[in-house]
């Protein structure tokens, strides 16, 4: 048996006919940038989300930066943000010339609400929480905060597309919310791709002009310099045709999680289970086990593709050197980069093969 990681091309083996009718008929009408398309996807979007607005954008990445940047994040300036994401979260801070100031996570892999005010200064301007894994940060605490300092909040949902806290949407309980639509995300478009939510209006016209060259209808007066951070009608389009099968595509991966679960030695392998106000979508199934190098090697010799996300935790990176953060700094962050696992979860996996992987992870530990 051999067990990819993931399993893009099955996806579009599953999806080629419809979607290339859709690429034709989107080709057909002429409008390559800009379109119906985006029109209709920012309002989906800003529905399923619960909030007035939705900007389609060129990648999460640029949604994030594009929200700290109209936050007022300046050079000299603080943001809040763990050390255990992905880069991006914390390149875009770095190029708005803004310090990153870490927090370290808790067991379930998310910022640690009770270490942030501690953090907070004079130059602190925004708060990133990163929803890692599709599991989102306990934003009740963090909205508290926010509002207790008027320090605006930012939250990272390239992992977290229709992900509930407490039965409220990802992207709906910060001043931004900033997704990705990468070919990896569980909402996942044929290449770079994001979007950003918001209910302020004012921030809404600001980045919808910025994203296209500061240009308003007028082409012609410019009142600001802008971006090129357009989302292409084309993935709009791909987008909406694979928004209807979206909360199968997130049951599905519920499913076998409670199916991986019901299945692995619970005693050797430590997964934060779902809280009841939580819902979770799993972009990511991250394990936490002891001896995980040999563990993965074992996997693989048996078939089966695993990840870590992330083997080297940001402030430790090299590019974080001037920084001046050490070793020790942030232990639980450290710690679980030596212990998580990211085993396969995606829609396309059979009852069996996640039998088998857990088959074999129980084997190895026994
Ligand atoms: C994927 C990801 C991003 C970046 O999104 P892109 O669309 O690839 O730019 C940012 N933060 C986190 C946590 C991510 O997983």
């Amino acid at each position: 048996m051999r067990i990819p990681y993931v399993n893009i091309k099955k996806q579009y083996k599953s999806e080629k006919r419809k979607i290339l009718k859709i690429i034709d008929q989107t080709l057909e009408s002429g409008n390559w940038v800009g379109g119906s398309e985006i029109e209709k996807f920012e309002k989906k979007i800003s529905k399923i989300c619960n909030t007035k607005y939705c900007i389609s954008l060129n990648s999460g990445t640029d949604a994030l930066t594009l929200a700290l940047h109209l936050l007022g994040v300046r050079k000299g300036d603080e943001v809040i943000t763990p050390p255990n994401s992905f880069i991006a979260s914390t390149s875009v801070i770095v190029h708005l010339g803004a310090r990153p100031v870490f927090v370290d996570v808790k067991k379930n892999q998310n910022i640690d609400e009770t270490k942030i005010e501690d953090k907070i200064t004079e130059r602190t301007k925004a708060i990133m929480p990163v929803h890692l894994t599709g599991r989102m940060c306990a934003m009740d605490k963090i909205i508290s905060i926010s509002e207790k300092y008027k320090i605006p909040v930012v939250e990272d949902c390239a992992q977290s597309i229709l992900s509930k806290y407490k039965g409220k949407m990802s992207g709906s309980w910060g001043d931004v919310g900033c997704f990705s639509a990468h070919p990896l995300k569980n909402l996942n478009a044929m290449g770079d791709a994001g979007y950003l939510t918001t209910n302020n209006r004012n921030l809404y016209n600001k980045i919808k002009n910025l994203r296209t060259h500061g240009m308003d209808e007028s082409r012609d007066n410019i009142k600001n310099f802008g971006y090129v951070s357009r989302m292409d009608n084309l993935q709009a389009a791909i987008l909406n045709f694979r928004l209807r099968s979206l909360d199968k595509i997130i049951n599905i991966r519920r499913e076998n999680v409670n199916l991986y679960l019901d299945n692995l030695n619970l005693n050797k392998v430590y997964f934060p289970l779902e809280l009841k106000e939580e819902f979770n979508t799993y972009h990511t199934f991250v394990i936490q086990v002891d001896d995980r190098d040999r563990l993965k090697k074992y996997l693989k010799k048996n078939g089966v593709d695993t990840a870590i996300h992330y083997p080297v935790p940001i402030h430790l990176q090299k590019a974080s050197k001037y920084l001046n953060y050490t070793k020790g700094d942030f232990p639980e962050t450290e710690k679980q980069s030596k212990e998580i696992l990211t085993l396969p979860i995606n829609q396309f996996l059979k009852k069996k093969e996640i039998i088998y992987i857990s088959k074999l992870v129980n084997n190895f530990y026994s």
